[in-house]
C-alpha cells in the first residue's frame, strides 16, 4: 500500500495502455477482413441502432460457466455483518494485544513483537501490509517519550564505534523489535490523520550483527525532491545485516503527502521541515513533525537528512552543517570527495532540531527537485558508504578521494531584473569576480542584463533555465574563507523569495489559518533553497 507510489502507477498504467492499443489495431484488422467477403469465417457484426439505450447488457446464455462471478445466487459468500453506521469505531481493530498499549516503545522491559528478518532487496511479490505501528504511536503525548526525546539515549552509544566487548542490541521501533543481524522493512505514519485514510511509509532497518552507533537516512522530507529517495534505497538494499557494526534506519520517503502529489509541501501548504522536532497540540504539519521525531530520529546517533535545490534551482552534491559542532565537523568528514558548507540550518528544519537534541546531523543536498540524476545519486550513494566506513559500521575500508574544500562562507547572486535566465557557468565551476555567470533577457522588451559573479568562489547551486522575477537567487557561490571568519551564511529567505513563494503557492490555497497569522507567514516564507 505504501509503495503504490504514483510513479508505479504511472507504470502500471503505461503497460495496460499498450496491449490496449495492440488490441486497437488487431480489432480494426478484423474488421477489414470481416468486410473481406473472401473471407466466410469471420462473423457478422450485428446491426444496431446506436442510439438506442442498451437496455441491459445481455450477458449472453452461458452465463452460469462462469461460476465465480457474482451474478451466480448459487454461490455462498461471506454475509456482511450487520452494523450501526451512526456508532464511532473504537479502534482500528490492529492491535490483538491490549497490554501491548501500556507500554511505549522505550520501556525495555515490554516485550515487542519481533520484526520479520527480509532480504530488503528482493522485491516484494505482493505488498502486504506492513507490521502495524504500536498503538502509542496515536499517543504520542506521553510526557516518557517527551523527556526521552530531549535527550536521547545517545550517552550510551556515540557515534564512535563501541568497544568490542559490546554486544549488538536489538533495536526497538515503531513497536517492533528487531533483533541483531536483521534487515527488516517497518512503517511509520503520522498519528494525525483520519483513520484508514493517511497511508503510511516505509521505514527500513538493517540491524547489524555487531554493535555500533544508529545511522538514521531520511529522505524527500520535501515531497519533491527525488534523489534522495533513490541514494536511501541503494543504500538500505546494499547492506549486509551480518556484517555491519550498529544499525541503520532508512526512511526513502517522509513527507508521502507531497510525495503523492509531486509537491514539496504537505497537503495543507505547510513545509515540514519548518516544523520540527514538532508540536504534539499544534498544527497538522507540527503534529506529523513530533511523531517523526519522536517515532524515528530521537532513536538515532547521526542523521543524514537528503534533500535537493529547490524552485527550479540544482545543488552540487554537498554537505551542510553547522561547523562550529566538533561532532558534525567529524561527520563532515567522513563523506570523501564531498563539498562541505557550513550553515546552521533554518530553525524548524529536522537537521536543527536533531542537532539541538544532541544528534549530530548533516545535510545532503544533491541536483534539482522532480528530477533524477545518476551524477547526483551515486555520488551521495558513494559519500554515505564512505561514511559508514568512517564512523567504522562497514568493516571494508576505502578512501574515495581527495577531500573536497571546506566553505565557510556562501553568498547568493540574484537576478536584478525579470526575463528569461541563461547560465554562462555551469555547477562545480570556479569562478572568479567579474565572470559572466548568466543572462536574464526580458521576452517582451528584450532588455538583456548580465549577472556578473561579485566573488571569487565556487558555483554550488545555481537556477536551471527559465522564468525569474527581480530578485530571485540565481547562483549560490561559495567562498573558501578562514575557518576564523564563519560567519553565517545568507539564506534565501522572506522578502526575497516572496515572488517565487507566491508563484509556488497560488493564493487560493493558503495554509489553513489555525495559527497566528504572523506565525504562518514566518513558516511559510522562509523559503531556503536547502533543508
Ligand atoms: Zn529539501
Amino acid at each position: 500500500m505504501f509503495l503504490s507510489s504514483p510513479l508505479s502507477r504511472r507504470a502500471t498504467n503505461l503497460a495496460l495502455l499498450v496491449p490496449a492499443a495492440l488490441l486497437l489495431s488487431a480489432q480494426s484488422l478484423a474488421l477489414t477482413e470481416a468486410e473481406d467477403p473472401q473471407d466466410e469465417s469471420a462473423p457478422q457484426a450485428e446491426i444496431l441502432q446506436l442510439d438506442q439505450p442498451v437496455e441491459k447488457e445481455d450477458q449472453s446464455p452461458p452465463a452460469e460457466a462462469e461460476a465465480g462471478t457474482p451474478e451466480t445466487d448459487k454461490e455462498p459468500l461471506p454475509q456482511a455483518e450487520n452494523l450501526q453506521l451512526d456508532q464511532p469505531v473504537e479502534k482500528e481493530e490492529q492491535s490483538p494485544t491490549t497490554e501491548a498499549e501500556a507500554g511505549t516503545p522505550e520501556t525495555d522491559k515490554e516485550p515487542l513483537p519481533q520484526a520479520e528478518n527480509l532480504q530488503l532487496d528482493q522485491p516484494i511479490e505482493e505488498l502486504e501490509e506492513p507490521a502495524p505501528a504500536s498503538p502509542d504511536t496515536a499517543q504520542p503525548e506521553s510526557p516518557a517519550i517527551q523527556e526521552e526525546a530531549a535527550t536521547p539515549e545517545s550517552e550510551e552509544r556515540q557515534t564512535d564505534a563501541a568497544p568490542a566487548e559490546e554486544q549488538a542490541r536489538p533495536l526497538r521501533l515503531l513497536g517492533a523489535e528487531v533483533a541483531p543481524a536483521t534487515s527488516t522493512r517497518l512503517a511509520w505514519s503520522p498519528s494525525q490523520h483520519f483513520e484508514g485514510v493517511y497511508s503510511s511509509t516505509a521505514v527500513l532497518v538493517v540491524n547489524g550483527a555487531k554493535p555500533g552507533p544508529t545511522l538514521c537516512l531520511t529522505a524527500a522530507v520535501h515531497g519533491d525532491e527525488l534523489n534522495g529517495i533513490e541514494t536511501v534505497r541503494r543504500v538500505m538494499y546494499n547492506l549486509d545485516a551480518d556484517k555491519l557494526s550498529g544499525a541503520v534506519i532508512g526512511v526513502p520517503i517522509v513527507n508521502l503527502q507531497g510525495f503523492h502529489r509531486g509537491s514539496r509541501y504537505l497537503t495543507d501548504r505547510r513545509d515540514l521541515n519548518r516544523h520540527f522536532p514538532g508540536d504534539p497540540h499544534g498544527s497538522s504539519a507540527s503534529r506529523i513533525a513530533y511523531s517523526f521525531f519522536h517515532e524515528i530520529i530521537s532513536h538515532c546517533n547521526a542523521v543524514v537528512d537528503l534533500h535537493t535545490g529547490s524552485f527550479y534551482r540544482t545543488n552540487l552534491p554537498q554537505l551542510r552543517g553547522d561547523l562550529s559542532n566538533p561532532k558534525i565537523v567529524k561527520m563532515t568528514k567522513g563523506f570523501g570527495s564531498t563539498v562541505v558548507l557550513h550553515s546552521d540550518g533554518a530553525k524548524g528544519t529536522l537537521r536543527r532540531a536533531a542537532v539541538e537534541a544532541g544528534i549530530p546531523t548533516v545535510t545532503l543536498e544533491a541536483g534539482a527537485p522532480m528530477v533524477l540524476d545518476e551524477l547526483s545519486v551515486s555520488h551521495s550513494v558513494k559519500g554515505i558508504r564512505t561514511l559508514l566506513n568512517q564512523l567504522g559500521m562497514l568493516a571494508k575500508f576505502r578512501l574515495w578521494g581527495d577531500p573536497e574544500p571546506v566553505y565557510y562562507n556562501s553568498t547568493w547572486q540574484r537576478a536584478t531584473n525579470g526575463g528569461i535566465i541563461f547560465s554562462e557557468v555551469e555547477l562545480g565551476e570556479f569562478v572568479r569576480k567579474g565572470d559572466l555567470l548568466g543572462t536574464v533577457t526580458n521576452p517582451i522588451t528584450n532588455v538583456r542584463t548580465e549577472i556578473r559573479s561579485e566573488h571569487n568562489g565556487r558555483i554550488l547551486g545555481m537556477a536551471l533555465n527559465q522564468v525569474v522575477q527581480p530578485g530571485f537567487a540565481a547562483y549560490h557561490i561559495g567562498i573558501q574563507a578562514p575557518q576564523e571568519q564563519i560567519s553565517p551564511p545568507e539564506e534565501v529567505t522572506a522578502e526575497s523569495e516572496q515572488a517565487d513563494a507566491e508563484a509556488a503557492v497560488p493564493a487560493e490555497e493558503e495554509p489553513a489559518t489555525d495559527e497566528p497569522a504572523d506565525k504562518v507567514q514566518e513558516a511559510e516564507t522562509l523559503e531556503s533553497d536547502e533543508d
